[in-house]
């Protein structure tokens, strides 16, 4: 069951600001994101078109991805940077674009250090970063005093560019982070030493920044606020890290949380929201500019609780508006439950970028894709039947009852939402249950009629003269050929995750894929851990006082496991190698301190009263598992496919019905809007 999501009014929200002389409508600001947009046919057009959809929504201030001050400091090969006029013209449509639709753009000055994946890649020490194979080269003091020139030049032709503003990246553990950091900065020179000399970089790039280019150029300055790195700096530290970058003219403090390396997740859904307040109130409290809160900030009453608090001045969030454009304006106008929620699965947006595609997002298949997406109405205005209400049908509905179709939708269940009503049962994916709401408020105000219980046959759909129909039946659980598959200790994952059958004290799961996964979390995951800060905080070890360095401590020694359980899988390679980049270290770094036995390689010979037989290198083994759980793949459910061809009905496959093998809801939301952008 869903609950509906309580209204409130947002007056903090609402209320404008006025910063560097510019007033900003609302304190919705979107926070910079690397897209990769870039690296797509006709980029500036898809780059301003993006931009631009978030300003119509509202939005006051937007900052971009980050632009290097000099070529060294890009991200990787394909990188951008800024320190030409010549590369002016693939910025002006991005700032007239924002600037027409009446908001700010601000461009982020990232300088990646020791994380920019390139041979020739500085910082201020040889100290190679884990997550990159390149060893850095120490900058020199006078290139130290070159590079903060290099900054004053990138603002310079950002300001000549129509940018409002420029952000200094200073977190993340890029550049200036290394350098405000005795981890990173091993130097004895002007910019090492003592923490004043750590901090002298950042400090010295706003002074002569803002010296250069006077009080009405916005200067934003990204912090650090928890490094969530071992001998990292304390909460002390960085409060005087705040009051020394205002003293040197930043206008606004954003505030970042850990470094790309730290083994404590920062934005994934099993982090709780707003679960950064500490540290964000830490630095408010020393600085008398605005400062701007970040990080799993996803809801309006999640934002307003910020403010109204006094943790923030601002909100920053990024993906919340790839998921919904019109985030700020639906606010505005009290249209919360209409607002298309971020569900922090990083599956469409971040996981893509680290494996060389661009970012969009499961939510919204639109984002990053403007300029392919056709809006408006239908020239003709049809009578479709859609059969299945999971995320491939649903999505289909939505958007073709937007373009004036009428739609009908069928589900053989109870309740919409098909895997979804499985995927939200796991630890630390509650946010589904905020997607389905979301899905069932758009159903009902686009006039979808829905059909629960129902399951019509092709005859039927017949007799009803639909134009066209389109069969988003699903998967079913795909059984493996083992003897003995039938044996009353074997259930199927559905069974499990939807609470049919409660597994024992030990359990075998058969099939390390994202579900395996997600029942391995289901059985031995803590649901607290993903929606209280305070659980967070003691299972990864976040201090809860501000002297510890890196705001790191001890974690807390989790409760015993309330059953053994081991996953399995055929192939000889580790496990979780399919799990998303960004999440499946957190998964299964959480399942390993949990217990999880992981086995690979295994040939299941068979199952019976004695429980799962198996060999490993030619080793037989027996698992006296009272429950083995099947997680082994999905088939296509394609029997109303096959039964409407021979109607001669038009009729469109799409989701699991289509193509059972690695779907997910990306896959199926974004063929499910395609679709109905065409009909
Ligand atoms: P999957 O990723 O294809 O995994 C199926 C598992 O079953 C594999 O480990 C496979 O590996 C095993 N298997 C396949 N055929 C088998 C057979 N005949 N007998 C025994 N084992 C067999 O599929 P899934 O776990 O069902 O997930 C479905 C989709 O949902 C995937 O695309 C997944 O990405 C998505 N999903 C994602 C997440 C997420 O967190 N991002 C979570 C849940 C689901 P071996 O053959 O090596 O044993
Ligand atoms: Fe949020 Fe997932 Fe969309 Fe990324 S893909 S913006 S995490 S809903």
């Amino acid at each position: 069951m869903i609950t509906a999501e309580p209204v409130s009014s947002y007056p903090h929200l609402l209320s404008p600001l006025t910063i560097a002389g510019m007033t900003l409508p609302n304190r919705m600001v979107m926070g910079a994101m690397h897209t990769r947009i870039e690296t797509l046919d006709r980029p500036h057009e898809r780059l301003a078109a993006f931009y631009a959809r978030r300003a119509q929504g509202e939005i006051g201030l937007m900052l971009t991805g980050g632009y290097a001050p000099s070529p060294e400091g890009v991200l990787d090969e394909s990188g951008l940077y800024l320190d030409s006029e010549a590369q002016l013209p693939a910025h002006l449509p991005i700032t007239s674009a924002v600037n027409d639709a009446g908001a700010r753009v601000v461009l982020q000055i990232l300088h990646a250090g020791r994380y920019a994946r390139v041979a020739d890649c500085v910082a201020p020490s040889a100290v190679r970063a884990r997550i990159n194979p390149y060893v850095p080269r120490a900058l020199e003091t006078e290139e130290v005093w070159a590079l903060i020139a290099r900054y004053v030049r990138t603002a310079e032709l950002a300001q000549m560019a129509g940018y409002a503003g420029v952000e200094i990246m200073g977190s993340e553990g890029y550049l200036i982070n290394e350098f405000t950091s005795e981890i990173t900065n091993r130097r004895d020179d002007i910019f090492g030493g003592d923490f004043e000399g750590r901090i002298r970089l950042p400090v010295e790039i706003l002074r002569h920044i803002r010296q250069r280019l006077g009080p009405d150029f916005m200067l934003v300055y990204r912090i650090s606020a928890i490094d969530l790195m071992e001998g990292g700096m304390t909460g002390a530290q960085v409060a005087t890290l705040a009051q020394r970058v205002a003293a040197a003219g930043a206008d606004l403090i954003n505030t970042g949380i850990g470094w790309h390396e730290s083994r404590v997740p920062t934005i994934a859904a099993s982090v709780p929201r707003a679960a950064w307040v500490a540290a964000i109130r830490n630095v408010k409290q020393a600085v008398s500019v605005p400062v701007m809160a970040s990080n799993r900030i996803n809801r309006p009453a999640v934002a307003e609780a910020l403010l109204a608090n006094g943790a923030a001045d601002l909100v920053s969030m990024a993906r919340p508006l790839l998921a919904d454009p019109d985030f700020a304006k639906k606010v505005r106008l009290g249209r919360v439950q209409e607002i298309a929620p971020c569900i922090a699965c990083n599956q469409a947006c971040l996981d893509p970028i680290f494996t060389g595609g661009t970012a969009s997002c499961l939510v919204n298949p639109r984002a990053g894709h403007e300029i392919e997406f056709a809006s408006g109405r239908a020239a003709v205005a049809k009578r479709l039947a859609v059969v299945g209400a999971g995320p491939a049908g649903m999505a289909f509905a939505i958007g073709a009852a937007e373009r004036g179709h009428r739609v009908t939708l069928y589900e053989a269940t109870s309740q919409l939402g098909g895997q979804l009503n499985l995927a939200r049962q796991v630890p630390g994916k509650g946010e589904f249950n905020g997607l389905l709401r979301y899905f069932a408020v758009m159903l009902e105000k686009r006039g979808v009629t829905v059909h629960l219980d129902t399951a019509p046959g092709a005859v039927a759909l017949k007799a009803q003269g639909y134009d066209a129909i389109i069969v988003a039946t699903g998967i079913v659980p795909r059984t493996p050929d083992i003897p003995g598959v039938d044996h009353a200790r074997v259930v199927s994952y559905v069974d499990v995750l939807s609470g049919r059958s409660v597994p024992g004290n030990t359990v075998a799961i058969l099939g390390a894929g994202g579900i395996g996964f997600d029942v391995a979390e289901f059985l031995l995951g803590d649901p607290a851990e993903s929606r209280d800060i305070a659980a967070f905080q003691a299972a990864w070890g976040i201090a809860a006082h501000r002297d510890a360095p890196g705001g790191l401590v001890a974690p807390r020694d989790g409760a015993a496991p309330a059953r053994a359980v081991t996953l399995f899988q055929r192939k000889d390679a580790a496990l979780g190698r399919s799990l998303g980049k960004t999440t499946g270290w957190i998964l299964t770094s959480r399942l390993k301190a949990r217990g999880l036995a992981m086995v690979s390689g295994a040939h299941y010979e068979r199952i019976d009263d004695q429980g799962l037989h198996y060999r490993v290198a030619g080793q037989s083994h027996v698992l006296d598992a009272d429950d083995i759980v099947l997680c082994t793949g999905q088939l296509a459910a394609r029997s109303l496919a096959d039964a409407l061809r021979d109607t001669g009905l038009p009729c469109h496959v799409i989701g699991g019905a289509d193509r059972a093998e690695q779907l997910d809801a990306v896959r199926a939301i974004d063929q499910g809007m395609r679709l109905a952008m065409t009909l």
